[in-house]
């Protein structure tokens, strides 16, 4: 896929992770929402997606992860850190909303790899956590 060799290209201080919040366990899950995105709490030892791949992202040096409740959160988050490539996950409704909104951006537009949910629904959603690690260490 072009979007992927073009990510492999831009190492991942230049990266950043953007994860849906609706991934987290909704019945177990202690973090918070903030202005700067869902927040979790470092003691935090459930077994989720997010935890895993914001963990894996930090760890191969990515400069940020922001766990979204939305696309305006989102694009925040790209503007201020101004990467080179985004690394999204979501439903594919988001994901197509905020490709529309990465190019329209004004200054450099940042690459943009997705993967989209396995199951969406605003809630518990699931995603592949293999494909999402080998896209997330693409070029690594
Ligand atoms: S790691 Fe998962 S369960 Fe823990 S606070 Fe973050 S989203 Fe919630």
């Amino acid at each position: 896929m072009a979007q992927d060799e073009t990510l492999q290209k831009v190492p991942p201080g230049e990266r950043v992770l953007l994860l849906p919040h609706c991934l987290r366990p909704s019945q177990t899950c202690p973090g918070r929402p903030s202005k700067e995105g869902f927040q979790c709490p470092e003691d935090c030892r459930e077994r989720c997606a997010i935890r895993r791949l914001r963990e894996e992202a930090l760890s191969l040096g990515y400069k940020g992860v922001c766990i979204a409740p939305g696309g305006a959160l989102a694009l925040k988050f790209i503007k201020k850190h101004e990467p080179e490539a985004v690394v999204a996950i979501a439903c594919h409704k988001e994901l197509a909303e905020g490709a529309e909104a990465v190019s329209e951006l004004d200054g450099p537009v940042p690459q943009v790899a997705t993967l989209p949910l396995l199951e969406d629904g605003c809630v518990d959603t699931e995603v592949d956590l293999d494909a999402a690690l080998a896209l997330l260490r693409q070029g690594t």
